[in-house]
């Protein structure tokens, strides 16, 4: 296996601003791209005195708009400016499939710097990738390159297919999007010699992450073969945190393992990437913790309570599936309880959960079964109905028809509150129970995390309450999480959340 080179597509409009970044990250990238065509049109003629000045291998790349690139001039003036910035020691110049450009070409060869000859698939996935890509170079000395944005599951493992039937064959493949993340990561052990990120605001291509995520987070310069891989699925899930958690979960404890968001869209294609990518765990998000069971092999007694499951585990035997939610909302709950003065019992307490999704029934079964007393109450009153009358509980609209009954515990799991909540929900800054006047006494426990303070909590932080917020639970549940994975005790206080 080569190692994978994490290459910084450099973006900025100015050289100095580019070469900024690559001392800001110099520790975590081995190559860089300059994108001149990214640069202010001025910059361009000090073109030639990047590559020293980066002292590090370099590509030349002067992308089209058509192949997603910022250069608006004519091919000819793209073709001169490149036969102007080859005469420099830059390691590689990135020239696409179709580019007539034979005296950049010589000259290139003249200079030693090998060609990337490049495809990029931005209209989905051509029936015969591998194919394609093997015809791609024009030459035995050049390096072909596909970048092929990716739109569903299916496409991942149409990849997956190419990587195989070019195993061996020097290469750059890379699948573009969030349904590409995973060969971004996985580029060493997928077999691609580059692996692109991107400092600063401007992407330059969807998917990019930066790269001391991709390399310390991601540990995308390490991965070998008997890296164990773990994922969270959902859909969608590139915002997840829990990659902050395991992550540096593992590395604290020297378990060569890493764990990726995986965007999945069929929860039946999950399982096909899990075989070739050799998935061993998986945590599970909206919209699949109920779509998952038909596929467990071995359920655990809470997620067949619950009927959810956060959390797959591959066994000799297929996948078992468990749920850390109910333990991992209860645990920092129990720390709120035990510090009241004068001390609570959870049994003795009454309680409103506000939402009736799927995070609100590990929440209501976890309560029902230390004894309490709960209210579900939603904004569609029907799903409050059904789920209450599962677990035997009272039902109400969320509206000011709740005011006055006085509970001792409130739990708010709708997605209000929650930023990039979509349009539906408000966003950041809106308090789904804004009509309820707090008194003090309750113990309010928001599960939003993110914004970690939202704007319920702060209010009930105003009024004296004691507050739960709902980054505890996400660690709590990863917490539990990482056990099953490993079999081993989380090392508290790794987090990087
Ligand atoms: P879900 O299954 O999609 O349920 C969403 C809930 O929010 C539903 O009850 C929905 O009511 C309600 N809702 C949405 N927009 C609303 C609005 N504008 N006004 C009133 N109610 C609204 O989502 P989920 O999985 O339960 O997740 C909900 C939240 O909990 C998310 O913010 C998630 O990040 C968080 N969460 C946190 C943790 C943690 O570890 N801290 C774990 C799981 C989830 P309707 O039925 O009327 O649509």
């Amino acid at each position: 296996m080569t190692p994978t080179k994490i290459c910084l597509s450099l973006t900025e409009p100015t050289l100095a601003a580019d070469l900024a970044l690559v001392e800001r990250n110099r520790d975590s990238i081995d190559a860089v791209e300059l994108r001149a065509d990214f640069l202010d049109s001025g910059e361009r003629s000090a073109l030639r005195s990047f590559p020293e000045r980066a002292r590090l291998p370099a590509i030349l790349t002067v992308r089209r708009e058509s192949d997603g690139g910022r250069f608006r001039g004519s091919e000819e003036e793209r073709v001169s400016l490149l036969r102007s910035a080859i005469e420099a020691p830059w390691a590689f110049v990135d020239l696409e499939e179709d580019l007539a450009a034979s005296e950049v070409e010589a000259r290139a060869r003249a200079r030693s710097v090998r060609i990337i000859r490049s495809l990029h698939l931005t209209a989905g996935l051509p029936p015969d990738l591998a194919g394609r890509l093997r015809r791609l170079a024009r030459s035995a000395d050049e390096l072909p390159k596909a970048a092929v944005l990716l739109g569903s599951s299916r496409d991942l493992l149409s990849l997956l297919d190419a990587y195989d039937e070019l195993s061996g064959v020097e290469k750059v493949l890379l699948g573009m999007g969030p349904y590409g993340f995973p060969t971004r990561v996985l580029a060493s052990r997928l077999g691609s010699a580059l692996s692109y990120c991107t400092a600063g605001e401007r992407s330059a291509a969807p998917g990019h992450v930066d790269p001391v995520t991709l390399s310390a987070i991601y540990r995308a310069r390490s991965i070998g073969e008997r890296t164990e891989l773990y994922a969270v699925i959902g859909n969608p899930v590139m915002h997840s945190r829990s990659p902050w958690i395991h992550n540096p979960g593992f590395r604290a404890l020297g378990i060569d393992a890493v764990y990726l968001p995986l965007p999945i869209d069929d929860i039946a294609l999950f399982f096909a990437i899990a075989e070739r990518l050799r998935i061993r765990g998986s945590s599970v998000t909206i919209p699949h913790k109920r779509a998952v069971l038909p596929y467990l092999a071995e359920r655990s007694p809470e997620v067949a309570r619950i009927g959810s499951c956060n959390t797959l585990v591959r066994t000799p035997n297929g996948w078992r599936g468990a749920n850390t939610d109910a333990s991992g909302f209860l645990a920092p709950l129990r720390r709120a309880v035990e510090g009241t003065r004068p001390p609570r019992r959870l049994p003795a307490m009454t309680a409103l959960v506000a939402g009736a999704g799927g995070s609100a029934r590990a929440v209501v079964f976890a309560l029902t079964d230390e004894g309490a007393r709960v209210t579900v109450a939603n904004r569609t009153v029907e799903r409050a109905r059904s789920l209450a009358e599962e677990f035997g509980c009272d039902w109400a609209e969320l509206s000011s028809g709740l005011v006055g009954r006085g509970f001792d515990l409130i739990v708010q799991t709708t997605s209000v509150g929650m930023e990039g909540g979509g349009v539906d929900a408000g966003g950041a800054g809106n308090d789904p129970l804004a009509f309820y006047d707090l008194s003090g006494r309750e113990i309010v426990y928001d599960l939003v995390y993110s914004p970690r303070e939202t704007k319920l909590l702060r209010r009930a932080q105003a009024a004296g309450c004691r507050v739960v917020p709902g980054m505890e639970m996400l660690l709590e549940q990863a917490y539990a999480q990482f056990a099953l994975f490993t079999g081993r005790d989380y090392p508290r206080g790794a987090a990087e959340t």
